[in-house]
């Protein structure tokens, strides 16, 4: 489908785009009315239920798989959205995250193609494939899915330019050629620029023929300002942070981060979301951080990433002993194992619910990532593509 179709509905007052809705085989629930605006849809979107509750604050996995290998299984990789009353925020679009956002019914109610209609804002935690490879689709169709939308541009935050590159590694291994050389280490707003570049035949293609816009129009990207925190080096090791880093403050809604420890791949964050009715920390890639269980402290809801190391263990046991060793260290080295992630993190933090997320490998049983009770006197949740979570206390019903 092309833009024209939304551009043209855009046009139609909301009885006359319910036949077109309904050509298009969306149908309308329950013979209910089209929503015709952003405000009116808004209005009726406050306080979803979860689990049979209201709740003003919702946390909805949108994705959960650890790595970009695929091994099977439903899930998609990593995504998690919070939301408060009407307003979306995203941190990370991994393979398959921009279905499971128009499947996750965040978009306008009963209007199709508004999947991005209430985002406020996307949060990239690091640049690893496995954590923007959706980007590129979000942003292209983003014009085709924004139907309805009233509010400003999206604000896109990641990390910027670091402008060093990794150490080789194992140690002494020859360097591999450099990919890009003229500029090999793009942050977000690089990437985005590269996006236009790599996409233009389709982006000039619509506006001339549909009459819309290029996508750079829908989001204001931004590079994090790390000047005086960090000046990034090869090893990756972030600083101990004395405070969050401040990211945007969306009314009611607080957005802060911390660097987090996923050497050598710098900078990494974790995003701290505070709303009226409580607070939602997203790890993003780490080892046991720190400045991560800082900012966690005392929140309603850790989402955290977690490697297997058994997994790893079978992973690396037909190498010889050497190269067994540095590969276990590599990935242990930067993410944070099942035993870990409970009594190391979410217990100091005084996390009161963990959700573990970004499950490697994403085929483990449930039972298996439940092990990470072990020393945590919270309540451990095992994530699912497409869980819902209420934050806060259910409000009453009207
Ligand atoms: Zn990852
Ligand atoms: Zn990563």
């Amino acid at each position: 489908m092309c833009d024209v179709i939304s551009q043209a509905m855009s046009q139609l007052p909301p009885a006359s785009r319910r036949g077109v809705l309904k050509a298009l085989g969306a149908g309308v629930a329950g013979g209910g009315l089209l929503v015709a605006g952003g405000p009116a849809a808004a209005a009726t979107q406050r306080g979803h239920r979860v689990g049979g509750a209201r709740f003003r604050t919702r946390v909805v996995l949108l994705g959960t798989a650890g790595g970009p290998i695929r091994l099977g299984g439903e899930r998609s990789g990593i995504s998690t959205a919070v939301v408060y009353e009407d307003r979306v925020y995203i941190v990370d679009l991994g393979a398959g995250a921009g279905v499971r956002l128009a499947q996750s019914g965040l978009g306008l109610e009963d209007v199709p193609g508004s999947m991005l209609s209430q985002v406020r804002g996307i949060f990239f935690t690091h640049l690893h494939s496995d954590h923007v490879t959706d980007w590129p689709h979000v942003y292209l169709t983003a014009r085709a899915n924004t139907f309805d939308r009233t509010l400003p541009a999206m604000q896109v935050y990641g990390p910027g330019d670091r402008g060093t590159l990794p150490r080789v590694f194992p140690p002494g291994r020859p360097s591999p050629p450099v990919y890009h050389p003229e500029d090999p280490t793009p942050g977000t707003v690089g990437m985005t620029g590269y996006l236009d570049r790599a996409f233009a035949q389709d982006v000039n293609d619509r506006s001339r023929d549909n009459n819309v816009g290029g996508p750079g129009e829908l989001f204001s990207v931004h590079d994090i300002d790390l000047e005086g925190v960090w000046d990034i080096d090869p090893e990756g090791k972030p600083p101990r942070l004395s405070e969050p880093l401040h990211i945007w403050t969306d009314g009611d809604v607080r957005i802060t981060a911390t660097l987090v420890d996923h050497h050598p791949t710098a900078p990494s964050f974790g995003y701290r979301f505070d709303t009226p009715d409580g607070s939602v920390v997203i790890s993003g890639d780490t080892t046991v951080s720190e400045n991560l269980i800082d900012l966690a402290r005392d929140c309603d809801y850790l989402v955290h990433e977690v490697i297997d190391a058994q997994w790893v263990d079978q992973i690396v046991a037909p190498f010889p002993d050497e190269v067994a060793s540095a590969v276990r260290q590599h990935l242990l080295g930067a993410h944070t194992t099942i035993e870990q992630v409970g009594r190391d993190v979410a217990e100091p933090a005084g996390a009161k619910n963990l959700v573990l997320t970004h499950l490697a490998p994403a085929t483990n049983s449930p039972s298996r990532w439940r092990r990470a009770r072990r020393g945590y006197s919270g309540s451990l949740i095992v994530g699912e593509d497409l869980m819902e979570l209420g934050v806060g206390s259910r409000i009453a019903e009207r």
